[in-house]
């Protein structure tokens, strides 16, 4: 192999892979992979690094401010308090600031400030600062892009920040004029249309097709001059269907705990006391949701010694979302229910054998790192 094509698909799950037959050709072999608990910005750090959420320290969008932190660039939004709620929350809005905040605090990694209200940037924090592909470490930990750069290979790596045809466009205009022997391309927008119709739909069928040309286009860039190249497509999770909404507000609306509503996780911050009294009002309330011990957190990578990421966790069960939540309402198709659910495999489908350490997206790291070691 001369070149290594890497295609990093948000939401690609086995089950998008295996309803699209154009993208089975262009990648036929395919292995479900173990994902990672949270939503993508862990899963994305776990495959660049190839380390668990608790040494890379990504999980979800918003953690709680570490005590004694110096300041969050949260803390440039204190004046959404004095803004109308009617006119603070609105989607168009919320975007607007997002980027408004991501230029004024120099931000390049994934900036959204959704529904959280005003009053909870006080106290939140947004771990993911810097553009993961641009950087060569996530929390200390070395990225395979990072180390191949550090090797002196030409590495190419989309901006993640572009709309999608613009990413596309210009991948393939960088990947014809300096043909990379590494180039880690990213797709977003299956993940956005099976949030809106659900897992398998006409919508996604589309978006699968226009996938597949893309990546056959890198692919015949790249091998243009006769160079054998290696095709990759790996996703983050997959996705799952929506068929009920729990309204989470009896334990997130107390006066007496810190809450953050996930779609799929309530996270807790108080006393002993607060959480017990929460634990028995949504256990009386039978909700379709399970709350998840240190134990299990640890056994899914999830530090829970001072996390930042909460004292209590309520792990929705995969089919049902909370709503309203603090970054969204209700959708059709949901992912981010722990790694032992059938939603949280991610695909990892290849246009050769695929080696039989690649088990799980903390193992993809390792296989990348040992194809570009040979090259130098
Ligand atoms: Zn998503």
């Amino acid at each position: 192999m001369d070149r290594l094509l890497i295609v990093f698909v948000d939401a690609l799950g086995p089950q998008q892979w295996a309803s699209s037959r154009a993208l089975r050709a262009v990648a036929e072999n395919s292995r479900a992979l173990s994902g990672v608990p949270g939503f993508s910005s862990g899963a994305i750090a776990t495959l660049l690094t190839g380390q668990p959420c608790a040494r890379h320290g990504r999980l979800c969008l918003f953690s709680a401010r570490s005590q004694g932190a110096p300041r969050s660039p949260l803390d440039a939004l204190a004046w959404l308090r004095w803004v109308p709620p009617v006119i603070g929350e609105r989607g168009v809005v919320r975007r607007r600031l997002a980027r408004w905040l991501a230029e004024r605090e120099g931000l390049t990694g994934y900036v959204a400030l959704h529904r959280v209200r005003p009053e909870d940037f006080r106290w939140l924090d947004i771990p993911e600062r810097d553009d993961v592909f641009e950087s060569d470490s996530i929390g200390g930990w070395p990225t395979f892009l990072g180390d191949a750069r550090a090797r002196s290979l030409s590495v190419f790596a989309a901006r993640w920040a572009l709309a999608e045809d613009t990413r596309w466009e210009q991948a393939f205009s960088v990947l014809a004029s300096k043909r990379p022997r590494l180039s880690m391309l990213y797709a977003s927008e299956l993940d956005a249309v099976l949030h809106q119709e659900g897992p398998s739909s006409r919508a996604a069928e589309a978006v699968l097709d226009r996938l597949a040309e893309r990546v056959a286009r890198a692919r015949d860039i790249l091998a243009s001059d006769g160079a054998q190249v290696r095709t990759v497509l790996v996703g983050d999770h997959g996705m799952g269907a929506v068929r009920r909404v729990i309204d989470p507000s009896l334990i997130s609306e107390r006066g007496d705990l810190r809450a953050f509503v996930d779609s799929t996780i309530v996270r807790l911050w108080g006393s002993e006391r607060a959480l017990a009294a929460a634990r028995l009002a949504a256990d009386r309330a039978r909700w379709p949701a399970r709350w998840l011990s240190r134990e299990k957190l640890g056994a899914w990578g999830v530090g829970v010694e001072g996390s930042p990421w909460g004292d209590a966790w309520l792990q929705i069960n995969e089919g049902a979302i909370f709503a309203p939540s603090h970054v969204g309402g209700r959708v059709a198709g949901m992912h981010g229910y722990g790694p032992d659910a059938a939603s949280s495999a991610a695909c990892f489908a290849s246009d050769a054998a695929i080696d039989e350490s690649v088990v799980a997206l903390s193992s993809v790291a390792g296989w990348v790192r040992g194809q570009t070691e040979r090259w130098s």
